[in-house]
Order: C-alpha cells, then sequence, then structure tokens
C-alpha cells in the first residue's frame, strides 16, 4: 500500500524534512553571519571592518543564489535531482563544518564557498522535485503541496535562527558546527526514504535527452564569458572598482548580474523566436525581475543593516536575560507561519469574488508594504542617534510588514514565472527570478556595509532610502498596472 504524507504523496515527507533542515543551517548561519565576521578578534571573531563584512555577506548570499543556475541546469542533464540534493546537501554540511574551526578568514571564507556551492545544487532541485511528485496536476492539490514545502522552509529558519545564536552567543564556531548537525539530520533522513519516495522521479536523464539538452546555445556559450571579461576589464581599468577588494568584487558583480540580466532578456526578446502576445509576457517577467530584485535589496537586510542593528543598537534585555541579537530574525519566519495560510486564504477569498488583485497589484503593495516597515527602522535609528536603544516591537513591526510582503511578492513571482514564460523557457525563467533575488542579496549587503556603528546620525536617512525605493517602485507598479494586465493577457 503506498504511504501518503498528511494525504499528500510520501515522497513530501522526504522533501519537507530535508529542506526543514537545510534551511535550517542556511537561516541559522545568516543570523550570525555578518555579527562574527565584524566582532573583534579578542571576542573571537574575524574583525573585518563592517563594509568589508557587508561587502562579504553580499557576495556570499547572492552566490547561493546564482549558483542554482548551474546547480539545476547539471541535476536537468547530467546527475538528477536526487543526486544533487544529496551531493549538495554534503557539501553544505562540509561547508558548516569548516565554519565550526576558529581558523580565520581564509578558511572561513573557504567554508562559505561550500556552504554557497552546496546550497546551489540542493535548492533549487529540491524546489523542482515538489513539482515533480504531483505529475500533471496543476490544481490545487499541487498548490497545497508547495504550501507545505513552504512551512518546512520557515519552520527549519524558525528554529535555526534561534538555537544557532544562543549557542553562537557561548562560542561562535559552536553555532556554526549545530548547522552542520542540522543538515545531517536532512541528510539521513533524505537517504533512509528516497527510494520509497520518490521511484523513478529525480533519477539521472536518459541518455539521448542529456546529450540534445547539453548542447548550449552559442550565443550564451560564447556571449556570456566575453561580456563577463569585458565587463569586468572595463570596471577594473577605468577604475570604477578595485578588484583586489572585497568590496570591490561585490561591487563589479553587480554590474556583471545586471548585464547578464539585460543581454538574456534582450536576446529572448529579439531573437527568441517569440510572437506578440509572448513578447508582451517577457517584458512582464522584466518588470518582475526589476520588482523582485528591488523588494529582496531591501528584504535581505535582514541578515546585514537590520542585523547590526539589532546588535547595536537595540535593547534586547528579557527579564535579565540579553537575547542573541541574531534571534530576532526568526520573527519573519514565525510570521510566515502564522500568516501564509491566511493571505492563502485571502486570494482565494477574494477569487471567488473576483476581486483577486492581479499580478502587478500585488507586486506593488508587496513594495509599499517593505518600504513601511523600514519606516519603523528609521523611527529607531532616530532613536539611536539621541543615544539611546530602540525597544526590540521597532524591528518585530519591522520584520512584520517585510513578512506580509514576503507574501505578497515571493510565491506570486515564481508561480508567474511559469505562467508567463514561453514553456521552451521556463526553467530558465525561473533561474532569473534567482538572478534577481541575487542582485537583491548583494544589494542589501553592500546598503547594510555602510552602516557604520561610530557614524550614528546617518542612519535615518539610510533607512529613508529603504522606504522611498521601495515605496517609489511600488507606486509604478500600481499606476501602470492596466497595462500591464493587458500584456498579461489571460494570466492572473
Ligand atoms: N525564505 C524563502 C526561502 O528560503 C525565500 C527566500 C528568498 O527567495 N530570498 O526559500
Amino acid at each position: 500500500m503506498n504511504k501518503t504524507f498528511f494525504g499528500h504523496p510520501f515522497g513530501l515527507s522526504t522533501l519537507f524534512f530535508t529542506e526543514m533542515w537545510e534551511r535550517f543551517s542556511f537561516y541559522g548561519m545568516r543570523a550570525i553571519l555578518i555579527l562574527f565576521m565584524t566582532t573583534d578578534k579578542v571576542q573571537e571573531g574575524l574583525g573585518l571592518d563592517t563594509e568589508t563584512a557587508g561587502a562579504a555577506y553580499g557576495l556570499y548570499t547572492a552566490s547561493v543564489y546564482l549558483l542554482s543556475l548551474p546547480g539545476g541546469w547539471v541535476a536537468d542533464n547530467i546527475i538528477g535531482q536526487r543526486k544533487a540534493i544529496w551531493y549538495g546537501g554534503i557539501l553544505i554540511m562540509i561547508g558548516h563544518a569548516i565554519l565550526a574551526i576558529p581558523a580565520g578568514t581564509t578558511v572561513f571564507f573557504l567554508g562559505l564557498a561550500f556552504v554557497a556551492l552546496g546550497t546551489g545544487f540542493l535548492k533549487p532541485n529540491i524546489s523542482s522535485i515538489v513539482g515533480s511528485l504531483y505529475g500533471d496536476d496543476k490544481g490545487a492539490r499541487r498548490d497545497a503541496g508547495f504550501s507545505i514545502f513552504y512551512m518546512a522552509i520557515n519552520l527549519g529558519s524558525f528554529f535555526g535562527q534561534i538555537f544557532v545564536p544562543i549557542l553562537a552567543s557561548y562560542n561562535w564556531h559552536m553555532g556554526f558546527g549545530l548547522a552542520a548537525v542540522g543538515m545531517f539530520f536532512g541528510l539521513v533522513y533524505f537517504r533512509k526514504t528516497e527510494n520509497e519516495s520518490f521511484g523513478e522521479i529525480g533519477l539521472p536523464p536518459k541518455k539521448e535527452k542529456s546529450d540534445s539538452a547539453k548542447s548550449v546555445n552559442p550565443i550564451f556559450k560564447y556571449g556570456i564569458p566575453a561580456l563577463l571579461i569585458a565587463t569586468l576589464v572595463g570596471l577594473q581599468t577605468t577604475g570604477t572598482v578595485n578588484l583586489t577588494s572585497i568590496i570591490g568584487v561585490a561591487e563589479a558583480m553587480k554590474y556583471v548580474i545586471v548585464l547578464i540580466a539585460l543581454f538574456y532578456f534582450a536576446y529572448v526578446l529579439l531573437a527568441g523566436g517569440l510572437e506578440g502576445p509572448d513578447i508582451k509576457k517577457v517584458l512582464v517577467i522584466v518588470l518582475l525581475f526589476i520588482g523582485g530584485a528591488t523588494f529582496w535589496s531591501g528584504f535581505e537586510q535582514a541578515g546585514s543593516a537590520l542585523n547590526l542593528f539589532a546588535r547595536d543598537f537595540t535593547e534586547r534585555n528579557i527579564l535579565g536575560w540579553l537575547m542573541p541579537a541574531g534571534v530576532l530574525q526568526s520573527a519573519n519566519s514565525f510570521f510566515i507561519i502564522i500568516f501564509a495560510p491566511i493571505v492563502g486564504a485571502m486570494w482565494v477569498w477574494l477569487a471567488k469574488r473576483n476581486l483577486n488583485p492581479r499580478t502587478p497589484v500585488k507586486f506593488g503593495l508587496g513594495l509599499i508594504l517593505l518600504g513601511i516597515g523600514f519606516l519603523f527602522m528609521v523611527s529607531a535609528a532616530q532613536i539611536a542617534t539621541s543615544g539611546m536603544k530602540a525597544g526590540m516591537f521597532m524591528l518585530i513591526l519591522t520584520y512584520f510588514f517585510h513578512s506580509i510582503g514576503e507574501l505578497f511578492v515571493s510565491p506570486v513571482g515564481l508561480s508567474n514565472m511559469t505562467k508567463l514564460s514561453p514553456p521552451q523557457y521556463t526553467g530558465q525563467m525561473m533561474g532569473l527570478w534567482f538572478v534577481a533575488t541575487a542582485l537583491g542579496n548583494l544589494i542589501a549587503g553592500t546598503f547594510g556595509g555602510h552602516f557604520d556603528p561610530s557614524n550614528v546620525q546617518q542612519m535615518p536617512e539610510l533607512f529613508m532610502t529603504f522606504v522611498k525605493l521601495p515605496v517609489g517602485v511600488g507606486l509604478i507598479f500600481l499606476a501602470f498596472s492596466p497595462i500591464v494586465r493587458r500584456w498579461m493577457g489571460e494570466i492572473h
């Protein structure tokens, strides 16, 4: 008899627990990353200045999402999703174990590289296997499966963001070590259940398919590397960035990502053999790319600027216990767990009355919610400039608005990539959505690097940028939504 998991295919349980533990590690580590990098060596941190640490944070988190492009490609064409998840998880565990060794900056960055590479293999493939479990069923059951999976993500994040920072407050490396243990549990569960769970799903592709799919379009094969080299040489020789520093590399990567996205979209639009309606849909994807990158550039400051603010300028004393700063980040996962079903039900309720807002409206509102969240940071920063500490509820309110914004943007963006994309480009457009996330993370990291604790006066102004930017972009989305809706045609 076939086993099930809450009425869903049993394979969902494998994906649920593996992803839960992987996110436990990922977000647990993220909650202490910038704090560890900027803590001085006496207190056993890396002793980096805030700007360098912000750049390193941005580069690391951006790489995680960028590497999901090759990670997805290798699985689709060579090793299959199951092996990609397995080896990705092993790389992540090794990465966290390396971070657990107190051995200085170089070894630390090596550990981060392992985690980024491993996540690039694991994350896109575990997400796409969720879809495969439902075969041709494109309806509500599949959506419910994805919602359950999103719960796993946030349950793991929630506990990771509590336990890892608490342990790290005694010893940084024990915190990183706990992240390694989390991934270990995920791997054990995966191995134990994978055969029973997946049958034929996620095995390496058949020979014929892999050969034909492996032939990458020459425009990409030669065009993208040429563009990359030309950009890097141009940036270095004109003195725009200095590629010998981490900060310079992070700056350069922004240009590289934007150029790759422009190149790719121009190619698909001009030479992709698309007809009028499809061209319009791809243009909508371009807009969602811009909206997504803007959203993540504010949202992902949770791990950079907001985390530094929590450490340096927030009153974290609870009945005599000094709560570690990173723990505050668990607020995001907490709000997602509580509000994801409510927002989901709200869309269904509105849809029944023909009132469900279309995608550009949801994006516009999500961006505005992000900006409103930052308003609380502006006033928290004003309190800090007067020499006092801000109450924790300020950050919690910020995270509340950011989390509701996330529910308006993240799942909506993901599903629209699959719906708007011409079928032959679906995988790549999904990849582009991750590229938008990468760009957002990079901006969030480098921006976070400006939070110099010795220059408190500039903080309200800095946070104000992230009120104006998303609200501005959000209003543009709302204003143009009638046109964009027409471009989207029958797609909601
Ligand atoms: N919290 C979600 C996850 O980890 C989305 C993160 C993102 O896309 N930036 O999957």
